[in-house]
């Protein structure tokens, strides 16, 4: 049997099926990216509506987010001008107008002690509570990061003797943030290794990076510029409907695959979608029975973002503020971070009761909260809640998380949910896209070195 150059399809133009592509048009490999909607960039990404160009949630990345960075430094964004760096900075706001939990880390120490430093100084808390928090940082860099038994977080917690105020002001917000999900059943293992990425290493990694630009400005144009340079096919409007195995007219084993257009042959397919939408695509494929089971099995979680426009000359004390005891967690002033004068953002992460309100309920809602935090602040000009009802899967205690290589020889997936260290995040998706490119390139060498 004669074998030609492998052709990949990629189903899914989010950051893991961007990242694959770009990593495998890099190694002088064809590849035709399909998505299903008009857009790139899946869940991290600019909705353009008449009036306004909104992301479709506020994105954070961490310093640690390595991976990321070094492809979008590849891919030519410049991340200094692209993102506002934090220091890792938390203050929580609360319903009576003032600040009741402040954290602060240093540059001055390199990590932990930069963070054990803050924790110790961090208003909020008790003596004692800084104690403990200390002693479970400590615990957890002796025994790095690691557990011998995953559980969901809020048990994890009190057997390390946190008490509920020091829960509530910062491990909580620092769960729903990263996992967007109840500490009730996130899971402590994947939670620890975002603490583990972020505390660990330099004291960069614990960085937030608050993007300043629009989102697909930042992430999908540029990799999808990229890809085009070099050669890559990426397909708009192209919902993949269904997949199977095929043998071209050279006998090459490989998959037939469907879209409203037509059929195509691949050599290689990644499927880079959400896992809600992978079932569909593996009917045909008895091999990969398993992962339509795990894939079927997950649960979801939203992410509600209420933008409320205010006067243009309106700003908070810091672009990015916790909310105490409020239905919004967390606030940012997209005028100091990008540009849109009097703009702010309110992010409702993970179920709740808010969602039983409808659209103008909710906004009207936080404006309120708002309106107790920061009293000075006038009424909105109008607002738009932007709902992700499947933001991201649920990130629970003992998930199982498929592998990027399937039993079904060159169909792969990516995805954030395939990289089981990291919760549903963009590092994990691009981590994915990256693990399936190698996996396909070195397949290609040993073919290679066969023939
Ligand atoms: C509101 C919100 C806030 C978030 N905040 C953060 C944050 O602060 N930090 C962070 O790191 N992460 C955050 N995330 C999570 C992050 O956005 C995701 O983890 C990441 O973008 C997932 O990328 P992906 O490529 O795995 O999947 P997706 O982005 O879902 O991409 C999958 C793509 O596949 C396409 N597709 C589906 N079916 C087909 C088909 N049959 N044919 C062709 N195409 C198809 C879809 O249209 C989509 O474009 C947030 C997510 C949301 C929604």
């Amino acid at each position: 049997m004669s074998n030609t150059k492998p052709h990949i399809a990629i189903i899914g133009g989010g950051c893991a099926g961007l990242s694959a592509a770009a990593a495998l048009v890099d190694r002088g490999l064809k590849v035709t990216l399909f998505e299903a909607s008009p857009y790139l960039g899946g869940r991290a990404r600019t909705i353009e509506t008449k009036q306004h160009s909104l992301d479709n949630g506020q994105h954070i990345l961490l310093g640690a987010y390595q991976q990321t960075l070094a492809l979008l430094r590849k891919v030519g964004v410049p991340i200094d001008q692209s993102f506002l760096r934090l220091p890792l900075h938390i203050n929580m706001q609360s319903n009576h107008g003032h600040s009741v939990f402040q954290l602060k880390s240093t540059r001055l120490l390199p990590a932990p002690l930069h963070l054990l430093f803050g924790l110790l100084g961090c208003q909020g808390l008790s003596w004692q509570e800084r104690i403990k928090a200390i002693k479970l940082m400590h615990h957890l860099k002796k025994t790095n990061y690691g557990l011998v038994q995953d559980t969901p977080l809020d048990g994890f917690l009190m057997a390390q003797e946190q008490t509920p105020n020091l829960t509530k002001m910062l491990w909580e917000p620092l769960c729903l943030a990263a996992l967007n999900t109840p500490i009730t059943a996130a899971s402590t293992r994947i939670f620890l290794n975002v603490l583990r990425d972020s505390f660990s290493g330099h004291q960069r990694n614990s960085d937030f990076l608050l993007p300043r630009q629009d989102l697909s400005n930042i992430i999908a144009q540029p990799l999808a510029r990229y890809i085009s340079s070099k050669g890559g096919v990426i397909n708009l409007n192209q919902a993949v409907l269904s997949l199977d195995t095929q043998q071209n007219s050279l006998g090459q084993d490989g998959f037939k695959l469907e879209t409203a257009d037509g059929s195509q042959f691949f050599t290689d397919v990644i499927i880079a979608t959400a896992p809600s939408h992978v079932a569909k695509l593996l009917q045909a494929l008895p091999l990969a029975d398993d992962i339509r089971e795990v894939t079927q099995s997950y649960q979801y979680q939203p992410i509600y973002t209420i933008y409320l426009q205010y006067p243009e000359s309106t700003q908070l004390p810091q672009v990015m503020s916790g909310l105490c005891h409020s239905t919004g967690q967390w606030v940012f002033d997209r005028g100091q971070l990008c540009g849109q004068l009097g703009l702010l953002s309110v992010v409702v992460s993970a179920s709740g009761a808010h969602q039983r309100l409808t659209q103008s309920q909710l906004a009207l809602m936080v404006t309120h909260e708002l309106k107790l935090a920061y009293p000075y602040l006038p009424k909105p000009l109008w607002h738009k809640v932007i709902a992700e009802k499947r933001a991201t899967f649920s990130c629970d205690a003992m998930l199982d998380r498929p592998s990027n290589q399937t039993l079904q020889s060159h169909l792969y997936l990516a995805g954030d949910y395939t990289y089981a260290d990291y919760p549903a995040s963009i590092e994990g998706a691009v981590r994915s896209g990256l693990l399936c490119a190698s996996l396909i390139s070195s397949e290609d060498k040993k073919s290679q070195n066969h023939n």
